[in-house]
């Protein structure tokens, strides 16, 4: 048997040590299990959709309807007409020809790569890429090579070193830790020099940009067979769950071979109603993004001020680079001595030495209440770097 204590008092010495905690979310608001009331900017709620009640009606009107669990996987007999519609109705939304439920982000991610490619192909990936698409590398057994962060240079030079066999080059869309994009549109350019299929991971910019529809319509994209794109369901739509939106030889390999999807229970009947319901207000009420876009402009605008150093993110995703470990977990804790509500981002979620806060907005926060956590960065941070 392995020591596993040795090891978590390793792991409690580099303070990197996680916990979960019991909060109940009320909105932007978590009550914690002593009742105190903290105002959160962490979760990935970003248009304010996870409680709306058309959405939580929907739920329920599907469970009503369907009973709460699908029963089986999807080839067997869990695949519902409330699974097919909001498959359809994505494909739709994206201008697409398929979509593809799957139960998680991190399940269509090890999908996608590991049913593509296989010993003896190339995946190239950016190093900031999700955690999942690296797992899905590993998982394939495919030639992985990994290019500076955003660095086109160096991801010409990665995919001028793969040889022959498939390649697939994976990019988040908006990079899950740091806010900023991927140059999406040079990228699609080299992938189709080097005959490459192009993995969009769109988890954060789906909802959020385009117009909705993520971040190759921001940067208007012409959407190719060789463009894959995944969206997940359980960030800015609120709900649980994601898809993997494609060309129909792409979608049709998926349901023949992908492990991650056919041998597991097709996710509830009444998630997909509720994210049919979402997805309906996410396309149709542009003032969520709008009012989103403008609390950005004030958070970067005070946080400028004040002389936070901020990272060059337009997204909802701004995060406060603090260095150690010990120094975001400071900061966390000082700023929910003033009732704010942002954890710690330690590795090997990111890399070693840059432990941050990722402050996150949504377009449920009022702008009074950024100004709130300005003003909590200026005097918590100040005082706990002080002491
Ligand atoms: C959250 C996330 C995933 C995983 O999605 P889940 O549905 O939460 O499993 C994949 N990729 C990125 C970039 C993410 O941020």
């Amino acid at each position: 048997m392995k020591d596993l204590s040795a090891d978590l008092q390793q792991t409690r010495q580099q303070q990197r040590y996680r916990s979960n905690r019991v909060l109940q979310r009320d909105g932007v608001i978590c009550r914690t299990e002593d009742g105190r009331e903290l105002l959160a900017f962490c979760s990935n709620d970003y248009l304010g959709l996870s409680q709306h009640p058309q959405v939580v009606a929907a739920f329920q009107r599907g469970a009503e309807r369907y009973g709460v669990g699908s029963g089986a996987a999807h080839l067997i007999n869990g695949h519902g007409p409330a699974h097919q519609a909001l498959e359809e109705e994505l494909a739709e939304f994206l201008g697409r020809p398929r979509a593809l439920l799957f139960s998680t982000g991190y399940m269509a991610n090890l999908a996608l790569i590991s049913t593509l490619l296989g010993r003896g192909d190339w995946v190239v990936q950016d190093r900031l890429n999700h955690a999942s698409l690296l797992d899905g590398a590993q998982l394939s057994r495919a030639r992985l090579k990994r290019y500076a962060h955003a660095d086109l240079a160096d991801a010409r030079q990665r995919l001028t070193q793969t040889g022959s066999g498939a390649t697939l080059l994976a990019t988040d869309g908006v990079f899950s830790m740091d806010g900023d994009l991927a140059p999406l549109a040079e990228l699609q350019c080299l992938c189709s020099q080097h005959h490459s299929w192009l993995l969009l991971d769109d988890a954060h910019g789906f909802g959020v940009l385009g117009k909705g529809r993520g971040t190759a319509a921001h940067y208007g994209l012409t959407a190719t067979d060789d463009l894959i794109q995944m969206i997940t369901l359980g960030k800015a739509l609120g709900t649980f769950g994601a898809a993997v939106v494609a060309s129909e030889a792409v979608i049709e390999t998926l349901i023949q071979r992908a492990r991650p999807y056919i041998f597991t229970t097709a996710s509830p009947p009444a998630n997909a109603e509720a994210s049919r319901a979402a997805l309906r207000l996410l396309a149709s009420e542009h003032w969520r993004r709008e009012h989103l876009q403008a609390l950005i402009a004030r958070f970067r605008q005070g946080a400028e001020q004040i002389g936070l150093p901020l990272m060059a993110s337009t997204t909802p995703i701004q995060p406060l680079l603090l260095g150690s470990e010990a120094r975001a977990l400071a900061w966390s804790r000082g700023l929910e001595q003033a009732g704010i509500l942002v954890s710690a981002i330690r590795p090997p979620t990111v890399p070693q030495g840059a432990s941050r806060l990722r402050i996150t907005l949504s377009a449920e926060h009022s702008p009074e209440q950024v100004d709130r956590l300005l003003d909590a960065l200026q005097n918590r941070g100040q005082m706990t770097d002080d002491r």
